[in-house]
């Protein structure tokens, strides 16, 4: 037999609770030491590893080899710290504490544990959520789910105060951070988050930081002494704070006693007034996004039903008066707010998980419209009375996505780079969205697609979080396209609200391989215009080839130049380069590949009718091929012609090799030109056009505007969105 358990994973504490099979009500695992939460701090001492409390005291008293507070670097993958010469990344430590957790437990219940339910704050990224399954995994867990810890304190509530179209906020101040979630319960036992904000600069420390300053300037003024420049005094009264502020909660005043080098013993008195009028910002920052949150769904104070209290800085008295004032009710604490997230996680232990949701997203010219569930319009509806539910079965969970999903694309008229938001935050989870994009797939060499997925709603796609630099490979030449393929993109984000990314190459029903690697340092270029970023565009090789056979004499001749030398205008030479061939019995190169345009107009300007003979014995493929096969980047040749060759086959055969090589044809006729031989020397049949000799200027000048807006490589135009059955 083994159990499933709810496993708070905390930076200062943590704590693992366990439906129990007869009350069917969670209830936490006492440690070894009989403690139900256990500190987050780990000694290494040449006995062995030291958990919890006894840790915790060695690492107050300044002992050496203590790790504390490693949550905070989850998903980095630089060494939190370095023990006896062996550096530990934040997830090599939580897999320490959690394996420690997991022994306590099955000690303590007589059971193996195999699966447990993790619980991470709702502002973890996809990255330090994927950290902590693998710190579960190398500590012998099989995470069943990732749930967010203001998610497990409702499920916790309302486990025993159920209240049918209730909304309830989630206010959850811990050591570091501020969370508030909207939750909804709704009829038939289902709790959804409807929109949860943090702020990641805001927490218990902050108020360490206010009694740190309160206690300096009591201090020096008792003493007279300057503690700016006395380092140890500025430690001594460091270490004071946070004590000071935890007996505030319960005391109105503490007299704190302290010896000082130089000086000797000194007291000062400091009242919970004082210090709530120092910090009464912060606890206005908690209540300016609570606001956020309230506006955001649509409702007032008056629509909340009850708000539950999170986190250890919760218990500071100031928290409670703040929000009756905003709220005009007490808020509740009816379950422990250390105690709360990991009974909720043992509630979610018991249930399986979901199947994924479509997000269909149109997305054009940066708006977008999501159908995204209408999660506000049931919650004006009468709150029934509270009520226990027939057991945890009833209950069900429904997340949502704390951060958008987005990628780096470049913007519609592509002066910058912005972030092209696919998922929007607040979207239920499991969720999935495609996207496809025209890419342009070289005949030669690897042929690889960079995505910069980014977690965050801000349009620099350097304010985002980046997690990765995903690069899909095995793209394929696709001939009979000239290399344009369509590569859908599918991202989504899984239950436990971590990133995953596929991609497929046009219809085809297999997924490409896809590199994961780390984002490059330097990635400043996202954030600069696109010109100055330096996204060069691939180059491009073009080769004009005019018939100067017989029938071209005059006026067909004249106009031709025209508009060859239009052509040459209308081309973008800083990628660019040209050349000239004139072809009728036999061909000649006229002008060499080249981007100086005034030469190249010389060079057209230079041709003569009957140069290469006055009959149509010839075709210019072979010349084209032998002139850009060495070429990389694009290639395209454009043939003028106004009469009928003598060998059609061997020309289209030479035309078709081209294609096969990677070179684009188009074709261009007038006068006496066979409509279906262009065809069949033209790549594509847009590429063939039969016009009047007027018109000729406009068939180049539809040619050039064709090739300035080819998709580039690594600048990717986006289509459309879609999403794709996986
Ligand atoms: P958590 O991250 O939820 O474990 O919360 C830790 C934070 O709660 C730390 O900043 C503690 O200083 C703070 N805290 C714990 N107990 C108290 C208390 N009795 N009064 C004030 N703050 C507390």
């Amino acid at each position: 037999m083994s159990v499933s358990v709810g496993i708070d994973l905390g930076t200062t504490y943590s704590a693992v609770a366990v439906m129990d099979s007869e009350t069917m009500q969670p209830r936490l695992v006492p440690n070894r030491e009989g403690d139900k939460i256990t500190p987050s701090v780990i000694q290494f001492t040449e006995k062995g590893l030291i958990f919890g409390r006894e840790a915790e005291d060695a690492f107050n008293a300044g002992e050496p080899d203590c790790a504390a507070s490693f949550k905070r670097s989850m998903g980095r993958p630089e060494a939190y710290c370095v023990i006896d010469g062996k550096p530990y990344t934040a997830v090599e430590l939580s897999a320490l504490l959690l394996a420690h957790l997991k022994e306590a437990a099955e000690q303590e219940l007589g059971d193996k544990i195999r699966d447990a339910v993790i619980t991470v704050p709702a502002y973890f990224y996809s990255t330090e959520r994927e950290a902590t399954v693998a710190a579960a995994g190398k500590a012998g867990l099989k995470v069943k789910k990732i749930i967010d810890e203001p998610n497990a304190a409702a499920m916790a509530y309302g486990l025993n105060h159920w209240r049918e179209n209730a909304n309830i906020l989630v206010y959850d101040l811990g050591g570091g951070t501020f969370d508030v979630t909207l939750s909804h319960m709704n009829g038939n036992g289902e709790i959804q988050t409807v929109v949860t904000r943090g702020d990641h600069f805001l927490g218990g420390r902050d108020w360490d930081d206010r009694m740190e300053k309160l206690l300096r300037d009591k201090f020096e003024a008792e003493t007279g002494l300057a503690f700016s420049e006395d380092e140890e005094a500025g430690r001594t009264i460091r270490g004071l704070a946070e004590g000071v502020k935890k007996q505030l909660s319960s005391m109105q005043s503490v007299m704190v006693k302290t010896s000082f080098a130089g000086y000797g013993y000194a007291a000062v008195r400091v009242t919970r007034e004082e210090f709530e009028e120092s910090t009464s910002d912060l606890t206005e920052r908690t209540g300016a996004l609570c606001r956020a949150i309230l506006e955001e769904a649509g409702l007032r104070w008056r629509d909340i039903t009850d708000i539950l209290l999170v986190g250890g800085s919760t218990r500071m008295p100031q928290v409670a008066a703040y929000l009756m004032r905003l709220y005009g009710k007490r808020p509740i604490a009816h379950v422990n707010p250390d105690e709360a997230v990991a009974l909720g996680a043992a509630i979610q232990s018991t249930k399986e998980n979901s199947g994924y949701s479509q997000l269909s997203v149109t997305v054009r010219s940066g708006k977008k419209e999501t159908d995204r569930e209408s999660l506000l319009s049931n919650m004006h509806l009468a709150v029934k009375p509270s009520r226990r539910l027939e057991g945890v079965g009833v209950m069900r969970l429904k997340e949502t996505t704390a951060h958008a999903m987005g990628m780096i694309a470049v913007s519609e008229d592509g002066s910058r780079y912005i972030n092209d938001v696919i998922i929007p935050a607040n979207h239920v989870r499991p969720v999935k969205a495609a996207k496809a994009f025209s890419f342009y797939t070289k005949r030669r060499g690897e042929n690889e697609m960079e995505i910069f997925v980014l977690q965050g709603d801000k349009e620099n796609p350097l304010d985002n979080q980046i997690p990765f630099r995903y690069v899909v490979t095995g793209l394929s030449y696709n001939s009979g396209t000239l290399g344009r393929s369509i590569i859908r993109v599918q991202y989504s984000y899984d239950d436990n609200g971590i990133i995953n990314v596929e991609a497929r190459q046009d219809e085809s029903r297999t997924n490409l391989p896809i590199r994961r690697e780390p984002v490059p340092e330097d990635m400043s270029k996202y954030g600069l215009p696109i010109e100055q970023a330096g996204a060069v565009p691939e180059p491009l090789n073009v080769v004009m080839a005019i018939d100067v056979s017989g029938s071209m004499h005059g006026a067909p001749l004249v106009e031709a130049k025209k508009a060859m030398c239009g052509f040459v205008n209308n081309l973008d030479l800083s990628y660019t380069r040209v050349a000239v061939m004139a072809v009728s019995d036999n061909v000649q190169t006229v002008c060499a590949l080249t981007d100086d345009a005034e030469l190249c107009r010389e060079k057209i300007n230079s041709i003569l009718c009957g140069q290469t003979g006055f009959g149509n014995m010839g075709h210019p493929f072979r010349a084209i091929e032998e002139l850009l096969e060495r070429e990389e980047g694009r290639l395209f040749a454009v043939v003028l012609a106004d009469g009928v060759w003598n060998d059609q086959q061997t020309a289209v055969e030479a035309a078709r090799r081209c294609n096969e090589r990677g070179i684009e044809t188009a074709a261009i006729g007038f006068g006496g030109a066979d409509q279906q031989f262009l065809r069949n020397i033209s790549s594509e049949d847009a590429n063939a056009m039969f016009v009047a000799q007027s018109e000729l200027a406009r068939a180049f000048g539809s040619i050039a505007q064709s090739l300035g807006c080819g998709g580039a490589e690594g600048v990717m135009g986006v289509n459309d969105i879609d999403t794709w059955e996986g």
